[in-house]
């Protein structure tokens, strides 16, 4: 069965800003930050136990370096992974486009470049100051 074309672009309509803002583009985009970070804090936490652990005290030292710089390394993935899921939550509740301080619209620009801000622009910039 053939159907029309201009069905289609009613369905279209009907849907309204909603698909306009491409929400679903910016959520896979989140959920594969998700998953990259996901994977990046597991191969951190298993550095960190040291599966095959050296025995000579050089290396060890070495490692306990390493260990700092890791930790860190998590900490800051685990911090993103919070804001990661603080936005998809925000796109299922339809405020993925609204700054969460003044009601703002932040342009899809801003969020194709930072997909897991809260912020438009001129509030960024009053935060940072
Ligand atoms: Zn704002």
């Amino acid at each position: 069965m053939n159907i029309p074309s201009s069905i289609y672009i009613k369905v279209y309509k009907l849907t309204g800003n909603q698909s306009m803002k491409n929400t679903e583009h910016f959520k896979n985009k989140l959920l594969t930050l998700k998953d990259e970070l996901t994977q990046r804090i597991n191969a951190i936490d298993k550095d960190i136990k040291h599966e095959g652990m050296s025995s000579n005290w050089t290396e060890q030292a070495t490692e306990r370096e390493n260990d700092e710089v890791l930790e860190s390394l998590g900490k800051t993935s685990e911090e993103e992974l919070i804001m990661i899921n603080h936005a998809l939550k925000r796109i299922d509740s339809d405020d993925y486009f609204s700054c969460s301080l003044c009601g703002e619209e932040i342009p899809s620009s801003r969020l194709e470049l930072l997909p897991f801000t809260i912020h438009c622009v001129s509030c960024a910039e009053k935060i940072n100051d």
